[in-house]
């Protein structure tokens, strides 16, 4: 009785695995057709100046608005995406697109691309990070390249070489999800990152775990020592705001600032703060 139960228990997990297997290839075969039919588009989340709330620039984040299943969150097909190697036409596809978008940016806005570790990993990373850059024509000082600690674990010293090329090229480079890695300190003693974005569960656990308002801060000095911006992600709360701008945060990000919006409605407001801001300059040489 035992071995016949054992031998159904094994079949209905195989099954089981069959089916995910399955749904797992339907959804690779979805993503390709969605690259195809444009169905992938990137939103804009501000980043505001923790000093005067001014706005600094953006991170890219990736919608697909699927024809049947509506619209689909990063969360729910990156990681078959990266699985899969789908990661790389797509993370290719969005480094196009945010270039293009950067271009069209005022001078003073930069714009933040995630980068998998899947993508960075790969050998023609850098050389597609290249002709993109140069075909789109954007200055490479208004993109910033998000990456997580788990590229720098594997393979030391190339990442440490990488690094130092797309640094040379003039772009940005931000550690994301600062906190949730392993050595997070001896990476940052190592690699030259300008931006550290500290991970939105420190943030929201301010002000009800103690630790968590002692991590911020020493995150923040550390940061700073070492001669880098600090940025806080998910930021929902005035409360959150007002303390880590008092800690010394540089940056904030988070809905309380701004929700990821398309494209459209970000550069309406891009626009509308340019106009807000010549308006003020021509008011005051009227005054003059
Ligand atoms: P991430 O890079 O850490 O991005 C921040 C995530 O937090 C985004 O989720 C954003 O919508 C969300 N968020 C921002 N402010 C708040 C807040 O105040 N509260 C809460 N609860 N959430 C907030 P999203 O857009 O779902 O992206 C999730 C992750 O997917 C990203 O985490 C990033 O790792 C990945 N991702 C997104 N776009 C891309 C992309 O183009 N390429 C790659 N490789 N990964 C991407
Ligand atoms: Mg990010
Ligand atoms: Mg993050
Ligand atoms: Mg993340």
């Amino acid at each position: 009785h035992a071995k016949k139960s054992g031998r159904s228990t094994f079949r209905a997990y195989r099954r089981g695995m069959d089916e995910l297997i399955e749904k797992r290839r339907a959804l690779e075969a979805d993503i390709e057709r969605g690259l195809e039919r444009d169905e992938f588009e990137l939103y804009l989340q501000p980043r505001v100046a923790a000093r005067d709330g001014a706005i600094v620039g953006y991170e890219a984040l990736l919608r697909w608005s699927h024809p049947e299943r509506g619209m689909v969150q990063p969360g729910d097909f990156i990681p078959v995406a990266e699985v899969s190697g789908k990661i790389i036409d797509l993370g290719e596809w969005v480094l196009r697109e945010a270039c293009r978008l950067a271009a069209d940016f005022p001078d003073h806005l930069h714009l933040s691309i995630n980068v998998s570790p899947v993508q960075f990993r790969h050998p023609d990373f850098l050389k597609n990070v290249e002709d993109i850059l140069s075909a789109s024509g954007v200055l490479p000082r208004k993109l910033e390249l998000e990456i997580t600690e788990s590229v720098l674990i594997d393979d030391d010293q190339r990442a440490l070489v990488l690094l130092g090329h797309l640094k040379s090229l003039g772009l940005r480079i931000a550690l994301d999800d600062f906190g949730t890695g392993y050595s997070s300190l001896s990476y940052l003693r190592r690699y030259p990152f300008d931006v550290i974005k500290i991970d939105r569960s420190f943030v929201s656990a301010l002000g009800e775990e103690e630790t968590a308002n002692a991590i911020i801060r020493t995150i923040i000095d550390l940061g700073s020592g070492l001669g880098m911006r600090v940025v806080a992600e998910g930021v929902e709360t005035v409360e959150q705001a007002r303390y880590l701008t008092e800690a010394g945060c540089d940056e904030l990000q988070g809905y309380l600032l701004g929700r990821p919006q398309p494209v459209d409605a970000a550069i309406t407001a891009i626009n509308a703060s340019l106009v807000s801001e010549l308006r003020s300059i021509a008011g005051r040489s009227f005054r003059q």
